[in-house]
């Protein structure tokens, strides 16, 4: 059977009915369906062991599931071949994974490379990757990993991801071994990015401030790879579904909700009548 073709509102991602059972018995995901649709940032959060890995895992078949069936672009990626997948499928985990013996521009260029594209290529596609992430090229593109900061090798982790611009990225607590500043910078630098790239991102997490402020929606998981909700963060917030979810987001629901609250201009204080705008004010 051939894949079926996919339309723009086709989901990029879609898990249907997915288990996975270990060969020592645990069930990490049962019936697990879910769709993520091209350009969303999908975060998966829920308590440790809840299955969030093990879905993510799943899509670029470094877990294989036991049972059910998932798509990318369409795709069964069961009857696609491992390595072509992951070249579409680009992977950020915690530990970085940074190939220690090569330096930056090797890191950034690893899928480029495998792919064939010629020097000068690799090199522009490099060059873009490493701007794009906010460090410069001339200067980080020649360190080693080690020469590096915690948030800078991090970044030099999603440049990797991206260099071969896949349209899906699975992001495994990218920022979770970071220091908080750093952390916060990291978060802002990527909603930016994503801003730009509208990659398909499902991206795990255990911090559900992060997900608040990352995911375009966000997935709570129980134990045994159970969904027990899938929204957008100020529904989550606002009407958690079940039990389970408003005590995972906890008494101070309310004040998280704040941040996720935008101000809109009528709710602001008007100006005081009478005010003289200085010459000159008032320009765009
Ligand atoms: P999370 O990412 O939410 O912390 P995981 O997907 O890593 O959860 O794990 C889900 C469950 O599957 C846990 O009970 C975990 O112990 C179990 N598990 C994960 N990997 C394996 C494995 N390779 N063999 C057996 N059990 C595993």
């Amino acid at each position: 059977m051939t894949a079926e073709p996919t339309t723009s509102a086709d989901p990029m991602i879609s898990l249907r009915g997915v288990g996975k059972r270990y060969p020592d018995g645990t069930v990490a995901v049962a019936g697990l369906s879910l769709d993520v649709p091209a350009g969303e940032l999908l975060c998966l959060v829920g308590p440790s062991g809840c299955g969030k890995t093990t879905t993510m895992k799943m899509i670029n078949r470094l877990v294989e599931p036991t049972s059910g069936q998932i798509l990318v672009a369409g795709e069964d990626v069961a009857r696609t071949d491992p390595v072509r997948l992951r070249r579409r499928i680009g992977y950020v985990i915690q530990q970085i994974g940074l190939f220690p013996h090569l330096t930056v521009r090797a890191n950034v260029g690893t899928v480029p490379r495998m792919l064939g594209w010629d020097r000068a290529r690799i090199r522009a596609r490099v060059d873009a990757m490493l701007d794009l992430v906010g460090l410069d090229p001339a200067t980080m593109g020649r360190r080693y990993p080690h020469e590096l900061s915690g948030g800078q090798q991090q970044r030099v982790g999603v440049a990797r991801a991206l260099a071969a611009d896949p349209p899906v990225l699975l992001m495994d607590e990218p920022f979770s071994a970071i220091d908080p500043i750093a952390r916060d910078r990291l978060q802002a630098e990527f909603l930016r990015l994503q801003r730009e790239i509208r990659k398909t991102v499902v991206f795990v997490t255990h911090d559900l401030d992060e997900a608040i402020r990352l995911g375009d929606r966000i997935a709570v998981f129980r134990q045994g790879g159970h969904l027990e909700q899938v929204d957008p963060p100020t529904r989550i917030l606002g009407r958690p579904a079940t039990d389970f979810v408003a005590g995972f987001t906890g008494s101070d629901r309310a004040l998280r909700r704040l941040s996720v609250t935008t101000l809109r201009r009528e709710d602001l204080e008007p100006p005081r009548p009478g005010r003289v705008e200085p010459a000159g004010g008032g320009q765009p």
